[in-house]
């Protein structure tokens, strides 16, 4: 498929676009003012200026089909104001609306953080009424979409009153998982090939954590969440788990701390012991994620795991004392059915766990599930999200976060649901962009905030080996967290 630009470079935006309709297909653009007789299936989206109009127009030809749209705007003193990047966009989503049948529900909302869209125009001062006209006509999403957005970004409104600019988060990466699932894309490697790099990834970690420690207090920064994620943080073993833990309570001042999570995501690596180890170490949240309550399902993506597993290790969860629990589900798993996603909802609810986490699957170039058998894939996602939307709301559990991925089947999205008041800060920080994380182990990416103005990302090696063995240099690389703080008391 070509994308031909004449008048006009918003390739991107315009691919994007065409993205939802066309998935998993090479976008070849050239730019040139007409359409060669060679091209079988191509976009054509003209800009043409003329003294006093801006032409804007599609011309697209796909499927044995070809349909024209444009619009003309007429310059005026505001002609410079135009959004011709918006409307070309949506011109080019109605003629492919129409050759497909196909309704995304975003619209042209393309990119990953709708809701941090939608929380600029409440700061703008803008009404729920204004918001959705804007979300409708300008990016023509749905009614449904506009009411989940609105309604993650109301809660995340209590959550981010409450933020302190002088603090921020700590990632902890722990990049070990007992196997591989077979739609994982993260950075992770599997015991049996990292269990002999463990040991000095701990040690190298911890240097890692001790010398954030003192260039936090330094910079006068307060510590308010820790997370451990990865992988699966409870690969490691409890005296392992300690190790990590003590020596953020000694490096830190913990009486700020309001959350504290680390991710037991995979069931089989739960034991009391850990449990108890992380809980008398200060964890107030963790994350079980069964991600389907079928066992066909489970063996289907190589979780390696059984149902059972999950539920005993949410009891025993509860039963050690723990309030807060997220569980992960995702939509759009293979061999998945309708009413096999509905069962796995309700069983969860019926648990009430006080974070519930709705993915659904997005297949990355680095799955293996990208290189395997997709027609397993072909279950309605659109209906699932749509049920485990309403059950959530139904059963008192409010959006709180929520973003998109690249190749997410449907194009719909992941939402984190939360009772009330027990939203998770950290997942709101890192979804909207508000506060600096700092991130220590291999694979962990700083990201430095002076919210709403500078952002700037410090990358850690990406393997535990290269972080084992080049971690001076990437310590010295840290040093940027003190110059981005030194600048910003400067301004
Ligand atoms: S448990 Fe999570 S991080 Fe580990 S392999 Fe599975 S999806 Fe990837």
């Amino acid at each position: 498929m070509t994308l031909i630009l004449s008048g006009n470079d918003y390739k991107y935006e315009l691919e994007g676009v065409m993205k939802l309709f066309i998935p998993a297909t090479k976008f070849k653009h050239i730019f040139a003012d007409r359409i060669e007789q060679d091209e079988d299936e191509y976009v054509f989206a003209r800009v043409k200026q003329t003294k006093n109009t801006i032409l804007l127009y599609v011309i697209c030809q796909y499927n044995g089909i070809k349909k024209r749209q444009g619009e003309i705007l007429y310059k005026n003193d505001n002609a410079e104001n135009y959004d011709k990047e918006l409307y070309l966009s949506r011109i080019l989503f109605k003629v492919l609306s129409d050759i497909t049948g196909i309704k995304p529900k975003w619209g042209v909302l393309t990119g990953i953080r709708p809701v941090k869209r939608v929380n600029t125009w409440l700061n703008d001062g803008l009404g729920k009424e204004e918001i959705y006209q804007r979300l409708q006509n300008e990016y023509l999403c749905s009614k449904e979409k506009c009411d989940i957005a609105f309604a993650t970004a109301m809660t995340q409104k209590q959550v981010l009153d409450t933020l302190d600019k002088k603090s921020f988060s700590l990632y902890v990466s722990i990049p070990f998982c007992p196997t591989r699932c077979s739609y994982c894309s993260f950075i992770s490697q599997t015991l049996e090939s990292g269990k002999k790099l463990i040991p000095e990834y701990i040690d190298k970690m911890c240097r890692e954590i001790r010398h954030i420690g003192l260039m936090t207090k330094r910079l006068g920064l307060r510590l308010d969440t820790v997370y451990f994620g990865g992988g699966t943080p409870t690969s490691l073993e409890a005296p392992q788990l300690a190790a990590i833990m003590k020596c953020i309570e000694h490096s830190f001042d913990m009486s700020s701390v309001r959350e504290y999570t680390v991710e037991a995501g995979r069931p089989d690596t739960i034991t009391e012991e850990k449990l108890r180890t992380i809980k008398e170490n200060g964890c107030t949240r963790i994350s079980i994620n069964p991600q389907s309550l079928d066992q066909n399902v489970l063996d289907a993506i190589g979780r390696s795991h059984s149902i059972e597993q999950f539920f005993s290790g949410f009891e025993l969860a509860r039963k050690i004392g723990f309030s807060c629990i997220n569980t992960d589900v995702i939509a759009g798993l293979p061999n998945d059915t309708l009413d096999g996603f509905k069962n796995t909802i309700d069983k969860l609810i019926d648990l009430s766990p006080e974070n519930y986490t709705v993915h659904t699957l997005s297949i990355k170039r680095a799955a293996v599930l990208n290189h395997s058998d997709k027609t397993v894939l072909n279950n309605p996602t659109d209906d699932m999200v749509d049920y485990a939307t309403s059950r959530l709301f139904e059963s008192g559990y409010s959006p709180y976060y929520l973003y998109r991925q690249k190749n997410m089947v449907g194009n719909l999205e992941n939402i984190g649901w939360s009772k009330k008041g027990q939203e998770s800060l950290y997942n709101i920080y890192i979804m909207e962009e508000v506060q600096t994380i700092i991130a220590v182990g291999a694979g962990a990416s700083t990201k430095l905030v002076d919210h709403p103005h500078r952002l700037e990302r410090v990358f850690n090696y990406k393997f535990p080996l290269e972080y084992n063995r080049h971690f001076d240099l990437m310590l010295s690389r840290k040093n940027v967290i003190e110059e981005f703080y030194g600048s910003t008391e400067k301004e």
